[in-house]
């Protein structure tokens, strides 16, 4: 598949599928219409998709699901539940600028078609050893929505976010059944990245969790296992998983 999904760091102008590669896409993609696409705030989108192609899939939480976009280009997203029984999942988008994925979530409406490879193996919510402490920013929202539906839900659960609005954030998980999470909100040049980082130390060393999951901004999720490391986090014990750097398109 890598070699039908754009590689999208680069500017080259987005290449129509030709013969081949329209028939790669048909073989390695599952079909599904939009079921509903709701506003869960000014910049969060909960998307359901739905078809027959979803049915019957063994989806574990934290996987990924890549969304084509148009032609070759996909986004990845997280499915927050799947229902294999129905052909169901939704994800959850957070609409940060202009790129296709934040268009895309914006314009989506019920009915819409769309192209789906996945779900794929990315986190395993499933057999995080707990207690354990989940870090991300506005794009780990639905991946912390999808790890509710492991079998222990959010026991032995903390949860630190980094969001450019801390009030939408918390609205937005407080919708999707992720309570008592902790926010630092965004500054200017980084500024907020001391007060994140003493946060997830003290999260970290207060109740001796067992794992993390890092996720959301590269950057962060490097400069947080630094710190944790420094704190005597061994390598096994840091999930982590990048979901977008400035710059990057796609990044997956
Ligand atoms: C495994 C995996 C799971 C993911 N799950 C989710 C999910 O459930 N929900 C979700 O919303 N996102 C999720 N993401 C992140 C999402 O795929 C990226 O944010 C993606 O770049 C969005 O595509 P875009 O077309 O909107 O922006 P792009 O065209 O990819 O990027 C355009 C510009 O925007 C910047 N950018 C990208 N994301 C952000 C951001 N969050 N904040 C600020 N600037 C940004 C890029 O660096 C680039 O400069 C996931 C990513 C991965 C790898």
């Amino acid at each position: 598949m890598a070699d039908v999904i754009e590689r999208t760091q680069t500017k080259a102008p987005v290449p129509k599928p030709g013969f081949l590669q329209a028939a790669a896409l048909h073989l390695l993609t599952r079909a599904a219409v939009i079921e509903t696409a709701v506003d869960l705030s000014p910049h969060f989108r909960s998307i359901t998709l739905a078809g027959r192609a979803l049915q019957g899939i063994a989806w574990a939480p934290g996987q990924k699901l890549q969304i084509q976009m148009r032609g070759l280009t996909f986004r990845t997203y997280t499915p927050i539940l799947w229902d294999a029984v129905a052909g169901r999942t939704q994800v959850v988008a957070y609409r940060h600028g202009e790129g296709r994925g934040a268009a895309w979530a914006a314009a989506a409406e019920a009915g819409d078609p769309v192209l789906l490879f996945g779900p794929r193996r990315s986190l395993d919510f499933a057999g995080l050893e707990r207690p354990a402490l989940f870090i991300g920013d506005e794009t780990s929202i639905g991946p912390a929505a999808a790890l509710l539906e492991t079998a222990q839900g959010a026991d032995e659960m903390r949860f630190l976010f980094e969001a450019t609005s801390a009030a939408e954030s918390a609205a937005v998980l407080g919708k999707l059944g992720v309570h008592g999470a902790e926010i630092v909100e965004r500054q200017a040049g980084d500024g907020h990245y001391a007060a994140l980082e003493a946060m997830a130390v003290a999260a970290f060393e207060a109740d001796r969790q067992q794992s993390v999951v890092l996720t959301g901004k590269a950057a962060t999720i490097q400069r947080l296992s630094r710190a944790l490391k420094a704190r005597g986090a061994v390598s096994g014990q840091l999930k982590t998983k990048a979901y977008w750097a400035p710059g990057k398109q796609g990044l997956d």
